[in-house]
């Protein structure tokens, strides 16, 4: 694949396509001119290209050059290094970080994770041109490049056509880009979703294919696009793709159970996806654990009810705290979320069953309402109301309840705030040092903190 290197892109000139300098973020500029001037080559790449072509506001803007990381930071001072097996400068900005790469090329085949016939990607620190660079990208609309030194895009994979035809496709041969590094096949779903469109069929069918080897991708990765795709706004569009194409299963049978829970005489529990992509559409945030742990709601759910039928009673605090354990033991696993995020998710769940039966007793209540995560919990169970149509009477009760302590709500939303800034900045790092070893398996288990 990565032999030629002469290969000429389809160029659009800029009168040709919409992307004008005015939609590109101000560093981002920047760091392209100040390379461009410097002789290099600057070029703006990824999801920025993509969401500019169609008229969607870009989430970041990358840059690839082909100036070596040393020569990166030589040209820039607010430039850090970061990495060694995947090296690329990250320049600060007070609103934020440009990542500039240099280009890469495919890796040897001596560079794969084990024998012959292992595809994983255990090293990606080869450079190459741009056309190389393209083509280890993952889907053809996102490996378009816009180029600071006449403003037209570049496309070496048929991306533009793809674009046109509203098509998430694989680059290159599918089954081994699934097998190289499989977290792609939980983007692609993503991005189908997030974007409305269709799947090429080859890359559907090798999806399909290949969705076992989910397993083998790298958990904190996994959990990193996860949480993404839940925060997209179309995450209902893109898991019905996972279900179709039968990832879901393998990948989170929890949610799997969701989508098929309505049968059980529960209420449609899979309502809680469209709810969630609604408030994220008007504008709400949500913590990353109330989104995992509305995953496992169903589960929980179907459980509870089953036992509490069974045993013809309520389950005692214990019995329920237990029962969030089993449900969500092996999903933390699967996705290694650190020890703090999973006591997290379980504490969320708790307080959340906690709500479920409003308690007679205004002490009880205030008991409930005293839970360290209980505005967590109230969000599970505002989403639950909001899917079932049924409880407004007592989200009511509890959000009066949580209004009753107002200065704890200051407190505390001050508290998550700032936790939520942190956690972000260091999500950041992480997804950097992340990228430079795509297709690792070593950010296994413990996830956060451990980065390198
Ligand atoms: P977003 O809007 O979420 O930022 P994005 O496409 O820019 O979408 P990023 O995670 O920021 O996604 O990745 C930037 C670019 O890096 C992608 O557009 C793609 O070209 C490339 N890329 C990301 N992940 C992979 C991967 N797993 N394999 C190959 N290329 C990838
Ligand atoms: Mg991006």
């Amino acid at each position: 694949m990565g032999e030629v290197e002469f290969i000429e892109p389809r160029v659009v000139p800029r009168p040709q396509h919409p992307i004008s300098r005015s939609l590109i973020d101000r560093n981002a500029l920047k760091v392209l001119y100040r390379l461009h001037e410097a002789g290099f080559r600057a070029l703006l790449v990824g999801g920025s290209v993509r969401d500019l072509m169609l008229g969607r506001q870009p989430k970041d803007f990358d840059v690839a050059t082909d100036a070596r990381p040393n020569e990166i930071r030589r040209l820039f001072r607010n430039a850090r290094i970061i990495g060694r097996r995947f090296r690329l400068a990250h320049v600060l900005f007070k609103e934020g970080v440009i990542e500039v790469s240099t280009f890469r090329r495919e890796p040897e085949p001596s560079e794969q994770a084990g024998g012959p016939d292992d595809l994983l990607i255990t090293s990606d620190n080869a450079f190459g041109t741009p056309h190389q660079d393209a083509f280890r990208r993952d889907f053809t609309v996102n490996a378009l490049f816009y180029d600071i030194a006449d403003y037209s895009v570049l496309d070496y994979t048929g991306g533009l056509d793809d674009l046109e035809a509203r098509l998430i496709r694989a680059i290159g041969d599918p089954d081994v880009r699934f097998r190289e590094d499989p977290v792609r096949m939980m983007r692609a779903c993503e991005l189908a979703g997030r974007l409305g469109f269709g799947m090429e069929r080859g890359t559907q069918e090798a999806l399909h294919r290949q969705r076992g080897e989910i397993t083998r991708a790298a958990s904190a990765r996994l959990a990193e696009e996860l949480v993404q795709l839940l925060q997209c706004g179309r995450a209902g569009e893109a898991l019905q793709w996972a279900l179709d194409l039968g990832l879901l299963e393998v990948q989170l049978p929890e949610v799997y159970a969701m989508l098929t829970a309505g049968r059980r005489g529960l209420g449609d529990l899979g309502r809680i996806l469209p709810v969630v992509d609604r408030m994220v559409a008007s504008g709400r945030g949500f913590k990353d654990t109330v989104l995992l742990a509305a995953l496992l709601l169903p589960s929980f759910l179907l459980q509870r009810y089953d036992r509490e039928t069974a045993a013809r009673r309520l389950l005692s605090r214990d019995e329920l705290a237990a029962l969030v354990a089993a449900v969500s033991e092996g999903f933390l696993e699967r996705f290694a979320l650190p020890k703090a995020k999973g006591h997290e998710l379980r504490e969320t769940l708790l307080s959340f069953a906690d709500l479920c039966v409003v308690p007679r007793r205004e002490s009880a209540r205030r008991r409930a309402a005293a839970h360290p995560f209980f505005r967590q919990g109230l969000e599970l169970f505002e989403l639950l109301v909001e899917a079932t149509g049924e409880g407004r009477e007592e989200l009511a009760l509890w959000q009066a309840e949580a209004a009753r302590q107002p200065r704890l709500q200051l407190v505390t939303t001050a508290a998550v705030d700032a936790a939520a800034e942190g956690e972000k900045a260091a999500s950041r790092r992480r997804r950097s040092k992340r990228r430079r070893r795509r297709g690792t398996r070593a950010a296994a288990v413990g996830g956060e903190g451990q980065g390198s």
